[in-house]
């Protein structure tokens, strides 16, 4: 017998490579935003004071948890804060998957899910997405111990075929199961699924400050729903580590969400890049999906995504390449600045040589 045994072994989640300090390249490989966040972060963190340091911070995240509850129109008990939104995803897979049902989720979704699943002992099963990547509605009208859907979908980067009507004809379906919609995207297009909540109590919407806020380093996510649900997934969050965010962090997500103006301005900025981008990928005879959030997903006619892949790297520019089934013919690629989404074109150019 060995320790080894005794060792609870998991798969772990691959993230996209992050450059050495001080490696120069074009970074469109893990979807964060290519501009700074608003300057009234800067502020906020010129005004932090480690003297309050000492202190434990709110075991609520308050006062960020209001604020976010305020600016959205809900209660501060209807929302859940945590370190970034794989935290609150992590955390509501603990909370809410505890039957013996499969969770269900689609086969090419955020490659996050199966991983909480398998490292809570949580048992699913895929459901896969139709041959132009569209979630079908009744693959998810049967008994499950759950089910998540992102919305828009990562990689694929396309919303849900029939918008929230379809969301909702799902959760009709489904009152016996804590139903999650991951709108990790939803900033940058797509119907939110919020309204939804007075509704269904049994619907918990993740959102992340990392995409649409410029976060992805500072690490907010959170959660809203019906507040019985935010009651039982605070109780699991207590029982795990009650201070997960800490006070500089709560003072600069309330920066954050302060500066309306400048996140619908930047926010904008990468959705008209993003447009320019798709049409000058289909010149170059890329299949580009159509895109509601902050990268593309796309695949080339002639040239293998893997080759493309690599030839971007030798050149400095990192996209995201998943050797899976049914999407290794494709790649996903983050809308960066418009000198950034140059540079890939021109890249691009040599390689496919046009
Ligand atoms: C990026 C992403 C997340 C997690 O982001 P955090 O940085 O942990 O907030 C969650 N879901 C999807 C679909 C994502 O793409």
């Amino acid at each position: 017998m060995s320790w080894e045994e005794n060792v609870r072994r998991v798969v772990p989640y691959t993230p996209g490579k992050q450059p050495k300090a001080g490696e120069k390249v074009i970074k469109l490989n893990t979807n964060e935003f290519p501009y700074a966040p608003s300057p009234k972060v800067r502020e906020a963190l010129s005004k932090i004071d480690p003297e309050e340091f000492r202190l434990y911070p709110s075991t609520t995240a308050e006062p960020l948890t209001s604020a976010i509850a305020d600016y959205y129109g809900f209660k501060a008990d209807e929302v859940f804060v945590g370190v970034g939104s794989d935290d609150v995803l992590s955390m509501a897979f603990l909370t809410f998957f505890h039957s013996k049902l499969p969770v269900l989720f689609a086969d090419i979704t955020y490659s996050f899910y199966d991983v909480w699943a398998e490292v809570y002992g949580i048992p699913y099963e895929t459901i896969p997405l139709s041959s132009k990547f569209q979630l079908v509605k009744e693959d998810y009208f049967r008994a499950n111990g759950g089910i998540v859907i992102a919305n828009p979908n990562a990689p694929t980067s396309l919303c849900i075929n029939g918008g929230l009507s379809a969301l909702e004809e799902i959760l009709q379906k489904n009152p016996d199961s804590v139903v999650i919609i991951d709108e990790a995207y939803i900033d940058f297009g797509g119907e939110t699924a919020l309204p939804l909540i007075r509704k269904y109590d049994n619907l918990l919407v993740v959102r992340t400050f990392s995409k649409s806020r410029a976060f992805a380093g500072v690490r907010i996510g959170f959660a809203i729903g019906n507040k019985k649900l935010i009651g039982y997934l605070n109780d699991v969050k207590f029982s795990v580590n009650s201070y997960t965010m800490g006070r500089p962090v709560i003072a600069l997500g309330l920066a954050a969400l302060s500066d309306e103006e400048y996140f619908k301005e930047s926010t904008k900025r990468v959705i008209n890049t993003r447009e320019r981008t798709k049409k000058e990928l289909s010149g170059l005879g890329f299949n580009v999906l159509d895109s509601q959030t902050n990268f593309v997903f796309c695949s080339h006619s002639a040239k293998r995504a893997s080759d493309i892949f690599e030839e971007l790297k030798k050149r400095n520019i990192y996209v995201r390449y998943f050797n899976k089934p049914r999407i290794d013919d494709h790649l996903r690629i983050t809308v960066g600045t418009d000198q950034e989404m140059e540079s890939l074109i021109t890249a691009l150019k040599e390689i496919l040589c046009l």
